[in-house]
């Protein structure tokens, strides 16, 4: 695949692109390096002013963002729409935090005065997926440009006018040319690209084979990297929980953005006292979902963003029935349209040694799983190589406080769905990534940390 617009609810090609060439991506990597050495003495207030109006401009043309992520990756344009805003949240997040999360740190010494200073690292690539287009990209800008780095885009190849759209918004807002690229290339450039001298670090959104093999090539430079990969997260809903907020929260959890987040809820495990109730009303739920066209205000699922998304699914879930599942409601792609439309889709009696128990599910299809008590549910929640996010479901205080210590993830959510939120780190552990993005910590990814002591 090159690098195009192709709709997802249509299979339309609406607009190709050629990738850069050597010549085009070497003028990229100057400008970058040169405009870092003049941008990192810019004053924190002038940063912060950029990034309010970047703020402010996403905020202005949310529907406009909004229709061409829909039309890039087929999410529901309220959903796309809702990502701009939140763009237009962290943006402002770190305009007013970003001052208080550099300053220099005090530390008592038999020094007559010592701290720690950050300082920028400099050129930071950064690839990024296509499933919030807008908001993986921002989540990195946002704190980068405020810590004084420039950044180089890597996104991924089918949503090239979202990746240019970001570039425009960040230079339209004052910030200098070079401050924020994106380069118009296929993976196979990113290995070079980290070789350059100029990129001093890397971060990358996406599965765990891309991961792996940046981890690798920037490892041979021995250069920094942030990995946010993949996750199976699991969704626990224990005897005591309100059922009905849990049904429709694991409705939502699994179903935001066509089901491809990598902090969906993945394996709903729930305890055999409630599991009946609980699968009922969730079939109920599923099959009450509106399925069409993502540019419709009515449309709850939009269709998968790929042809090869939705034959991995459709793969998956085959090989799951095949194991012994049983198929409650969905399990084959909606051949009745053009378009890559898989239905939500409920599997359960999926064998604990099979492939599929283990595997990230990244489309409308949730794995049910009735365990005897908590015990079960934990070990069953750490199961997976993953260890994203983890929801949990109780009202007893006990349980709470075992679900918060023994579930492995980065995040735990009790009573509620796993979300990002500017105000908090987020990322993962094991085979979900390192390094984290948002909070006070993600901007602290990128900075050389200079301890200074003077006598
Ligand atoms: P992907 O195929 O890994 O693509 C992500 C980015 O990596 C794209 O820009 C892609 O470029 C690039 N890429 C692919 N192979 C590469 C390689 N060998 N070396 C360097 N770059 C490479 O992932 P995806 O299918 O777009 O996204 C789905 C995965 O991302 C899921 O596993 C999901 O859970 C995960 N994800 C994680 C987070 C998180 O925060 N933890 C957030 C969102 C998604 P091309 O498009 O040009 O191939």
């Amino acid at each position: 695949m090159g690098i195009a617009t192709i709709n997802p609810a249509t299979g339309e090609t609406l607009k190709t692109f050629e990738p850069l060439t050597a010549t085009q991506m070497e003028v990229a990597l100057k400008l970058a390096q040169e405009t870092f050495e003049q941008y990192r003495h810019t004053s924190l207030a002038q940063r912060s002013q950029w990034l309010l109006t970047s703020a402010e401009i996403l905020e202005q043309q949310q529907e406009q963002f909004g229709k061409l992520m829909t039309i890039e990756m087929g999410k529901p344009l309220k959903s796309a729409i809702a990502e701009v805003e939140k763009c237009a949240v962290v943006c402002r997040y770190y305009a007013q935090h970003a001052a208080e999360f550099l300053a220099d740190v005090p530390a008592k010494t038999d020094a007559s005065y010592s701290f720690v200073r950050y300082q920028p690292m400099g050129v930071i690539l950064a690839v990024m997926p296509w499933n919030f287009p807008f908001w993986q990209v921002f989540r990195f800008a946002a704190p980068a440009l405020m810590a004084g780095n420039v950044g180089l885009l890597k996104h991924a190849s089918n949503v090239p006018q979202c990746a240019l759209a970001i570039a425009e918004i960040i230079q339209r807002s004052g910030f200098p040319a070079g401050a924020f690229q994106t380069l118009l290339v296929g993976s196979e450039r990113v290995a070079d690209l980290i070789a350059d001298e100029r990129v001093k670090a890397a971060t990358l959104t996406g599965s765990e084979q891309a991961g792996a093999s940046l981890a690798a090539a920037a490892g041979k430079q021995i250069k920094k990297t942030v990995l946010e990969l993949g996750g199976s997260d699991p969704f626990i809903v224990l005897e005591s929980a309100d059922l009905e907020v849990a049904v429709a929260t694991a409705t939502t959890a699994r179903m935001l953005n066509n089901g491809q987040s990598c902090i969906a809820a993945k394996r709903f495990i729930v305890a055999e006292a409630i599991a009946q109730k609980f699968e009922k009303q969730l079939v109920e739920k599923f099959e009450a979902l509106v399925v069409g066209d993502p540019l419709h205000s009515e449309t709850d699922l939009g269709p998968l963003a790929t042809p090869s998304i939705m034959e991995d699914l459709d793969r998956q879930v085959q090989a799951c029935i095949k194991s012994g599942a049983t198929v409650l409601t969905g399990g084959k792609p909606l051949s009745d349209r053009s378009g890559n439309y898989y239905p939500p889709t409920i599997l359960t009696d999926i064998p604990l040694d099979s492939p599929a128990s283990q595997e990230e599910f990244f489309g409308p299809v949730a794995l049910l799983f009735k365990v005897a008590d908590i015990d079960a549910a934990i070990r069953l929640a750490n199961s997976t190589p993953f260890g994203l996010g983890a929801s949990a479901w109780t009202t007893n205080e006990q349980e709470c406080d075992r679900l918060i210590e023994e579930l492995e993830a980065g995040a735990v959510f009790i009573n509620a769905m796993v979300k990002s939120d500017p105000r908090l780190p987020f990322g993962g552990i094991k085979r979900s990534g390192y390094g984290r993005e948002l909070g006070s910590q993600g901007i602290h990814e990128f900075v050389n940390i200079k301890t200074v002591w003077v006598k």
